[in-house]
């Protein structure tokens, strides 16, 4: 089976986010003191995301992206992924952390059957590290790619968001990591989610701007992304292993190509991170709905899919919440 939206996407990729919490506070995400945490009650237990995941695939969803907060500081993760892998008809799973715990669990998850690994990384420098993060474990994350990249995850994906005047120096370090190592970079705009103190246009990198920068490095020979590869648009730097990617939700928005949904921890269905548009699927499985109410609700979900956002055209005070709440 398909699922195609009112605007004739393909909608065949879910992002869930198994947790709000997090053991770091990175500023453009958390404030220092963190979110009001949602307790246990309120997240959706591992048996339910399964059940969730089973009638998404039976209707066309072929990728899972397991995100949070932190899904690494969820106990037992690998058991989810391995559930997860076990659904007839996805092809995919994948994992978005911020890799502090990954050296603890790097090979858990691979037997568990995970396949692909983003990082998020948004400074090599110590000191700078700990002002983003406020948090001290850069050391750690190395040790966990290491492990990582040891147990054949290919490719490792490396997130950064340049912010200006504060990680800028740095684009073209991490670019510079693609000569040695085949990791595919992939540089994400600044976005104003959760941010609202720190944020401001002008902290906010172009995409445009950080691929001038980089193309200093060598020319940058595009690569052809297969639909439904992600957002990002991507490049190899003349004589380089790995790839670097952009990913422009400000400057230059993705929403035509977009082939996905969200599903927050509380069991929220989010058919765009950027609208506040949200349907209560923990609600249903609660209360005892059957998968076919539960199919009916991720019908809906991608009927009111929104053709685009406007984040571009808000005042700041509308700014949708933390990604960490949301699933970044
Ligand atoms: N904790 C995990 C991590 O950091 O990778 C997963 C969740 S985090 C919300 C997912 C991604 O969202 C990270 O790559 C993070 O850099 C990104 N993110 C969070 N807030 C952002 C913002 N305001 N602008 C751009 N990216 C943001
Ligand atoms: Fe935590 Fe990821 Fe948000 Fe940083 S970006 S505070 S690691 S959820």
């Amino acid at each position: 089976m398909e699922l195609t939206d009112s605007y004739n996407r393909k909608i065949d990729y879910i992002r869930v986010s198994v947790t709000d919490r997090c053991n770091l506070r990175c500023i453009y995400c958390m404030p220092s003191e963190g979110v009001r945490e949602i307790t246990h009650t309120e997240i959706l237990r591992y048996e339910e995301i399964v059940r969730l995941l089973s009638v998404a695939a039976d209707l066309g969803i072929k990728k899972v992206r397991i995100t949070g907060g932190e899904p690494l500081v969820r106990k037992g993760l690998p058991s989810l992924i391995k559930a997860i892998s076990n659904i007839k008809g996805i092809e995919e799973i994948s994992l978005t952390t911020n890799g502090v715990l990954l050296r603890n669990f790097a090979r858990e998850l691979k037997e568990a059957g995970l396949k692909r690994l983003n990082i998020s990384l948004d400074s090599m420098n110590p000191n700078r590290y700990e002002e983003i993060t406020r948090g001290n474990n850069l050391a750690d994350v190395w040790e966990g790619i290491k492990i990582a990249e040891g147990l054949g995850f290919s490719p490792i994906k490396i997130n950064m968001v340049p912010i200006r005047g504060f990680n800028d120096n740095e684009i073209k370090d991490f670019a510079s990591l693609t000569f040695n190592k085949p990791y595919h970079i992939r540089f994400i705009e600044f976005m104003p989610t959760g941010a609202k103190e720190i944020w401001s246009k002008d902290k906010c990198i172009p995409v445009q701007e950080i691929r001038d920068l980089i193309s200093e490095l060598g020319e940058l020979k595009p690569i052809k992304n297969e639909w439904g590869s992600g957002p990002a648009k991507n490049f190899r730097i003349d004589g380089a292993k790995g790839v670097v990617g952009f990913i422009s939700a400000i400057s230059d928005h993705f929403c035509g190509g977009c082939n996905r949904l969200r599903l927050t921890s509380d069991g929220k269905l989010r058919p765009c991170l950027f609208s506040s548009l949200e349907i209560d699927l923990k609600k249903a499985i609660r209360d005892g709905g059957s998968d076919e109410d539960l199919r009916r609700i991720f019908v809906s979900a991608i009927e009111i899919k929104p053709e685009k956002h406007y984040i571009n055209e808000l005042p700041p005070e509308l700014l949708i919440k933390s990604m960490s709440k949301i699933g970044g």
